[in-house]
């Protein structure tokens, strides 16, 4: 480590949505008090590593990225936190290179944490404070963590183990930070959270808290969307899905996890709910909303899952149009209840299996993006870079699209794009002329 001037410090993330908001909000903390600075070059005296254990692939590769960063950076401290830290705790104390294991509550405090550590450290100077909205400067897109913890207990996840109950941040902390993040840039906030349809229920509320939150965060001048991480399907109640038919700054976009089409798997897996269930709470936001986007996760190969479950996940994929798919195949997680469950799947099957729903799912998109062709597209523009051809802006729709068309300075508006062909990864387009005229 350097002797002089603020140490700094670089993030890698792995995981969810919400450890990306995790990873935004510590850096943030530590640039405030001076304990880190983002490093722009190289060299980080600090490299915090946000690792994720959700699934078996999930461990490897924060196993992975904790080796990669430790052995490209052997002169800076290298911190492990997040659920892998937690889970594994012993086992990540002993990669080589990681010299500080920290759990998930310890992210509210890391600032504190390494500003400790600092002070028992030799020739280190305390730099001045780096002023908060640095980190968030140049962020159009801004996740906002509301909620942590869950107490559902899915019998595939680890989750409840590694963060704990359910947790929901106060809503006047979570006004001033969105005003915060509006004030260096922001334009779309993302809520996220482990279980976000439970926002406020462990302060003795119910769906309407979260409603309550959307309204005052809607309040903030500056925010032109809200977008929500993740909804489990009873949590979209005629309300809420009332709510953000009637409000245009909510997203069009409902990520739904439904893991099994199967209510034999889904019992297995101890999801609290039931296809019939799942299936009409999306209908009727359908029927609110034709436009709305609908994404969602589900895990093939779960134990038991016969090929007539995964004829009725695909039944169900089919039927609600999903415009993205995750596919996971089932790993089982040590200290889960499933990991004891008997009936395993084949790993050829699961693959297979993976294989065609992935295939379906594909073929689903290609279709919902074909129906956005000839359509003006609002498009909140997230970069803005040279090309040989000249200038090229990409945002994403609220719909979840990412769109690409030909336009300077427009970083950060929103923006009527014609989409007019598809792309790997998304749309391309041409600036609408309203928009190109200014
Ligand atoms: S709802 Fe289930 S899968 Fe989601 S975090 Fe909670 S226990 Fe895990």
């Amino acid at each position: 480590m350097p002797s002089t001037g603020a140490p700094t410090v670089a993030f890698t993330t792995l995981g969810c949505r919400l450890n990306q908001a995790e990873s935004d909000s510590m850096a943030e903390q530590m640039a405030a008090a001076g304990v880190g600075s983002p490093a722009t070059g190289d060299d980080p005296d600090i490299v915090v590593v946000n690792t994720c254990t959700v699934t078996r692939e999930a461990t490897k590769a924060s196993r992975s990225a904790l080796r990669r960063v430790a052995r490209a950076h052997p002169g800076a401290k290298v911190v492990a936190i997040g659920c892998y830290a937690v889970s594994d705790a012993d086992e990540v104390a002993s990669i080589e290179g990681v010299d500080v294991v920290l759990g998930n509550d310890d992210k509210e405090r890391i600032a504190e944490i390494l500003g400790e550590e600092r002070q028992t450290a030799p020739l280190l100077q305390i730099a001045p404070p780096v002023r908060r909205s640095s980190v968030q400067a140049v962020r159009v897109r801004a996740n906002l963590k509301v909620q942590t913890g869950c107490d559902e207990w899915c019998t595939f996840c680890i989750i409840p183990k590694t963060r704990g109950p359910l947790r929901s941040f106060n809503a006047d902390g979570l006004v001033d930070e969105a005003r915060r993040r509006v004030e260096a840039g922001a334009r779309e906030l993302v809520l996220t959270g482990v279980h976000l349809g439970k926002y406020g229920y462990d302060l003795g509320g119910d769906e309407r808290s979260l409603i309550r939150l959307w309204r005052r965060l809607l309040e903030i001048d500056g925010v032109e969307r809200l977008r929500l991480s993740s909804l489990l399907s009873r949590h979209l109640t005629a309300e809420v899905v009332g709510f953000i038919a009637s409000e245009p700054r909510m997203c069009r976009y409902l990520h739904v996890p439904l893991q099994s089409g199967s209510d034999a798997v889904l019992a297995r897996m101890h999801r609290p709910y039931r296809i019939a269930d799942y299936v009409a709470a999306l209908e009727r936001a359908k029927i609110l909303m034709p436009d709305v986007a609908l994404a969602t996760d589900i895990i093939v190969g779960f134990p038991g899952e016969t090929e007539e479950d995964f004829s009725a996940t695909k039944d169900v994929v089919r039927r609600l149009g999903f415009s993205k798919l995750h596919v996971f195949r089932y790993s089982a997680r040590p200290d889960t209840a499933a990991a004891d469950m008997d009936d395993e799947v084949h790993p050829e099957v699961k693959k297979e299996r993976s294989r065609r729903l992935i295939a379906l799912g594909n073929q689903i998109r290609s279709a919902w993006l074909d129906a956005h062709l000839g359509r003006r597209l609002d498009v909140l523009v997230e970069d803005e870079r040279e090309v040989d051809e000249g200038w090229v802006c990409s945002g994403q729709t609220d719909d979840h699209v990412r769109v690409f068309f030909e336009g300077r300075n427009l970083y950060g508006s929103v923006v009527p794009v014609e989409a007019t062909g598809i792309r790997a990864d998304g749309l391309k387009g041409h600036l609408l002329a309203e928009a190109a005229l200014g």
